[in-house]
């Protein structure tokens, strides 16, 4: 059977579903092509399911620290088991909702693997949907990613686990070690470390989070420090294996490491299997990322790709951005390419992390001349009335002839709750906004976004606090 559309996309995840979306209110005709479940890795395994378990930790530590504010409770108990319930009611609920979504947009959804064969059409099997060839005017590739492994880690998904298989743990592991101190290992870490186990990060990189400022990625190890995490960097782990119930990790130059559970989190490959790209003639760059311009155009025309099967920030929003620009794009609209040096990270450990924009170590590096502001939670009212007052905000300009302060170039945050409160840093980042603009900002009192404020408003040479 064969079907025409305006646009076929193939991945139901972010990039998938945006584009859809975004494609559907503006008219066009769109048929989605997903293996598993509408949602991707993002829904099922990756943001949302972490983020609800972070959850359950900053409970569990709110409950543990309750005799601060005054309240008895009884030392808290997780049950992993209730934990995973409510994670996987919230996943549930959400799939349900972007399948609606999707339907109320009249996309027409097919169940199968999608591959691309010639003259822009896509053949679906395997699926609910039987066989089905659909041809388009367009096409989009959004077939995601799936977790990197290491040689030397069998990975069995219960002793030596990836991303996927940690969200679903239902018993919490007394030792465990991270391989990979980047946003997904650190969140794991923390999450592990405030239910209960122990927890050692194997970072080979000089530091953890090495897209981060400094004195922000700093500060995070020593936080996670004082929670009792083993943060070591700088460190090559050769292989692992068993003993006894243990696992004893080889890390070169060191003793043996030995852990109840490794979760290796060491980044994630483009996922471009069964796609037929090469019958097609889609060209793919040396690390197997699908290779697109600007405006994510593939070699092959009229045929796009977005999300974390191009070689751009492996992020949701990233995705999203993305599926709109191309949609933008196929309609002949004049959409301007993402910029993607500015951004947003967030990382929901504790206390999070959240930045936009140039590093000072990488302002430097591109020639600006730079000043700096750093205001700390310490003297933030918010921050000791909730008790969080581990954190920074450093605010990244160019330095101007008259001194006040010239373009705000970078905003780097930790703390708690920053990840809420990055908008602002973002806004003035991606507007060019200068200091003296920015500076007269009203913030709210009192909130822990004063500190942005603040830290903007003292590189006019004039601060408050
Ligand atoms: P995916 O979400 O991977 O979706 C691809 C879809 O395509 C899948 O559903 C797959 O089944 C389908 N597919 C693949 N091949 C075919 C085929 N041939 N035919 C049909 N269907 C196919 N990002 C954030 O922005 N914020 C976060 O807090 C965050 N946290 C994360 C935490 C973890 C633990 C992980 C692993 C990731 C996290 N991410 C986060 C990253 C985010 O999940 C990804 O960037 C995002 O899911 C990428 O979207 P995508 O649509 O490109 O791909």
């Amino acid at each position: 059977m064969s079907s025409d559309h305006d646009l076929v996309v193939v991945g139901g995840g972010p990039g998938g579903y945006a584009a859809a979306l975004y494609g559907a209110a503006a008219g066009l005709d769109v048929a989605m092509v997903e293996k598993q479940k509408l949602g991707g890795t993002c829904l099922h395994v990756g943001c949302i399911p972490a983020k609800e378990l972070l959850e359950t930790a900053a409970v569990y530590r709110t409950v543990a620290h309750a005799g601060r504010f005054g309240i008895t409770a009884g030392a808290p108990v997780v049950d992993m088991g209730a934990a995973q319930a409510r994670k996987q009611q919230i996943v549930d609920q959400l799939h349900k909702g972007v399948s609606k979504l999707l339907e109320g947009r009249k996309v027409t959804l097919l169940d199968g693997w999608g591959s691309l064969e010639a003259d822009r059409t896509v053949s679906v099997s395997g699926g609910e949907s039987g066989e089905i060839t659909l041809a388009a005017d367009h096409v989009i590739l959004a077939t995601g990613s799936v977790p990197r492994t290491l040689p030397g880690f069998e990975v069995d998904g219960e002793r030596i686990m990836t991303s996927d298989d940690l969200l679903s743990i239902t018993a919490l592991p007394k030792r465990a070690a991270i391989i990979g101190g980047g946003a997904i290992g650190l969140e794991f870490a923390s999450l592990l470390a405030d239910l209960g186990s122990e927890v050692t990060v194997l970072e080979a990189l000089p530091r953890i989070l090495m897209g981060a400022d400094n004195d922000v990625a700093r500060l995070l190890g020593r936080a996670f420090r004082k929670r009792g995490i083993e943060v070591r960097s700088g460190v090559t782990v050769n292989s692992c294996r068993s003993a006894g119930d243990a696992i004893e990790l080889d890390i070169e130059g060191n003793d043996p490491l030995a852990v109840d559970v490794v979760v290796v989190c060491v980044g994630r490959q483009p996922f471009t299997d069964g796609l037929g790209l090469d019958t097609a003639g889609v060209k793919k760059d040396e690390g197997g990322y699908v290779a697109v311009d600007e405006y994510c155009q593939t070699s092959l025309p009229g045929v796009y790709a977005v999300g974390d099967v191009i070689r751009t920030p492996q992020l949701a929003h990233v995705a999203f951005a993305e599926a709109i620009l191309v949609v933008k794009h196929l309609l002949g609209e004049s959409p301007t390419p993402v910029d993607y040096a500015n951004v947003p990270w967030a990382i929901y450990s504790h206390p999070e992390v959240a930045f936009v924009g140039h590093t000072e170590e990488s302002a430097i590096e591109a020639g600006h001349n730079v000043v700096t502001s750093v205001h700390r939670f310490t003297g933030n009212g918010r921050a000791m009335i909730v008790g969080e007052t581990d954190g920074l905000v450093k605010v990244i300009a160019e330095r101007s002839v008259d001194g006040t302060g010239g373009r705000i170039l970078g905003v780097h945050m930790v703390g708690s709750w920053v990840t809420e409160q990055l908008g602002q840093g973002y806004l003035a980042v991606n507007w060019e906004a200068t200091v003296p603009e920015v500076a007269e900002f009203i913030q709210p009192h009192p909130t822990m976004s004063e500190l942005f404020g603040e830290s903007v408003l003292s590189l006019t040479g004039r601060a408050l606090h």
